[in-house]
């Protein structure tokens, strides 16, 4: 293990600092200095790992890293090791070592009386630094079996996916129906949380193990379920969940009422250096963001950089701290916005606030949102929440995102041209090994899953590709971090 008493010596966590406030909305760059060889502290946070003889820290991350393992090695400075077994259980920690809300972290036993390892650290310090020593490199198949996948979708579920089953020799094609390859990580989640120069390099070596990538191709459309069925000997479905929720308020057509995705996925585009003809942007304008989960803090910080004159986040079931019950998980539950870098840099926040309807201006201006009406949010004894009578009112808005979460992946053309089944929630139906109820097509990510995280996007696809290998293999030794149920 690494240093024996190292949690005794070093009781703090030290991470590197953010960039200062003022620098960083600036420019879009990551607001994290991630810091490669340059962390003196970093040896004694991975050396404060007690290496539990029970280390709940597997069971938290869905991946199942060898967390104190890698502590270790980080400590006695064996990077090529500790990229191996990093690698070992995860094929991208550049994504989970910068936006995963760290479930390891919290199933850390040395968080019970002292704050917990700084495990997302470590994660990113050894991959950064594996990437800059040249130790990733691509790990081409010995030899092809024959047999031929397509994985449609290009998140998380449908990369780790294809690189696995690549990796196991078959000739595997990844669908994409943006302009480019990454899912959500490249047209959902911002620079400024990832910068998307690490998923160009992951694609480069998955590119030289052999994935081929067909962007710009939507599946059900440009080239049909059943053509992809004919074509190939397995699919995995990796379509993510896509579809927005939205409040059933009046006033939802009104001009400058946007998904948040929409405006998201615009102003990625910008920051790439598209041309976005129309963008929709904040410059100028009071925004009003709907949610307050990783959605909502996006747009925020979003918007921030873009110059809105005010940014003010609803958040439509959440108390503010002062009035949560001690027994409730939330706010150290990681996923919400009070851990979000955005919430630093500015923006007003307005718990407990339910969305009455948009209103429009007057005259010329009546299709255009102007004013927000809100009450506030009023738990019943069931649990069920309302607006609060007598307390509606409204706040100026010209521009509202609605980052309500999504309810499911788009199953039109899935359900209607291949027959998979579907759950009640309106997700793609799977045994615990993956396979939907069509021989040969399996699903993973938020697709099967319902909208969640990115750590369980990667778990799902390095399970499927091993279902999808023993189905054309007959047996596989890939790994199976997680079951479907
Ligand atoms: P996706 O990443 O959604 O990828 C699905 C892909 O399939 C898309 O590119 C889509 O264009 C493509 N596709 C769909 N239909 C077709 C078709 N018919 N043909 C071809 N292609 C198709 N999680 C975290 O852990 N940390 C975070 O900080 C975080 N931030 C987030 C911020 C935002 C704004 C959002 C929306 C989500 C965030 N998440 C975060 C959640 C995380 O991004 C998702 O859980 C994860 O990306 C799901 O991966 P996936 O591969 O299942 O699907």
């Amino acid at each position: 293990m690494a240093d024996p008493r190292g949690f005794l010596k070093v009781r703090e966590r030290e991470l590197p600092p953010n960039r200062p406030v003022e620098v960083r909305l600036r420019d879009w760059k990551d607001v994290h200095a991630h810091l490669v060889s340059g962390q003196p502290f970093l040896k004694e946070q991975a050396g404060r790992c007690m290496d539990c003889g029970i280390p709940f820290c597997h069971n938290g991350c869905p991946l199942g890293n060898l967390i104190p393992e890698w502590n270790d090695l980080v400590w006695r400075g064996q990077w090529a090791d500790a990229i191996d077994r990093l690698h070992a259980t995860n094929n991208f920690p550049e994504f989970t070592g910068r936006i995963c809300p760290a479930p390891c972290e919290s199933s850390c036993v040395l968080g019970i009386n002292q704050p917990p390892v700084t495990i997302k650290n470590v994660e990113v310090s050894i991959i950064d630094e594996a990437f800059a020593r040249g130790l990733v490199t691509p790990q081409v198949p010995q030899r092809l079996t024959g047999h031929t996948v397509a994985v449609v979708g290009s998140g998380p579920a449908g990369l780790a996916a294809a690189q696995q089953l690549t990796r196991a020799g078959h000739t595997v094609a990844v669908y994409e129906r943006d302009d480019e390859i990454g899912g959500l990580l490249r047209y959902g989640v911002p620079d400024f949380k990832l910068e998307k120069l690490h998923i160009d390099r992951r694609l480069e070596q998955m590119r030289a193990e052999g994935t081929r990538f067909r962007a710009g191709v939507e599946v059900g459309r440009d080239v049909t379920w059943a053509q992809l069925q004919a074509r190939y000997d397995a699919i995995v479905v990796a379509t993510g969940a896509t579809v927005p929720r939205e409040p059933s308020v009046t006033g939802l057509e009104l001009a400058g009422v946007h998904p948040a995705m929409e405006y998201l996925h615009q102003a990625n585009a910008v920051v790439a250096g598209k041309d976005v003809p129309g963008q929709i942007t904040a410059e100028g304008k009071h925004v009003i963001i709907i949610g307050g989960g990783d959605t909502g803090s996006d747009c925020l910080g979003t918007a921030l950089r873009q110059g809105a004159a005010s940014v003010t986040t609803l958040a439509i079931g959440k108390r503010p701290p002062e009035e949560r019950p001690a027994s409730q998980p939330w706010p150290t539950d990681p996923v919400v916005f009070e851990v979000s870098s955005s919430h630093e840099e500015g923006g007003e926040r307005t718990y407990l606030a339910s969305t009455v309807g948009f209103v429009g201006g007057e005259g010329d201006d009546a299709g255009r949102v102007r004013r927000l009406r809100v009450a506030t949010t009023e738990y019943l004894p069931d649990g069920r929440r309302v607006p609060a009578p007598g307390t509606e009112r409204d706040i100026p808005a010209d521009l509202v995102l609605v980052a309500m979460g999504f309810t499911g992946p788009e199953t039109g053309q899935l359900a209607g041209q291949l027959g998979v089944g579907l759950t009640d929630r309106g997700l793609v139906a799977r045994d615990d090994d993956f396979a939907t109820d069509v021989p040969g097509v399996f699903v993973a990510g938020d697709a099967g899953r319902g909208q969640s995280l990115v750590v369980w996007a990667i778990a799902e696809g390095r399970a499927a590709a091993a279902a999808v290998d023993a189905f054309l293999s007959g047996s596989s030794e890939l790994p199976v971090p997680v079951t479907a149920s």
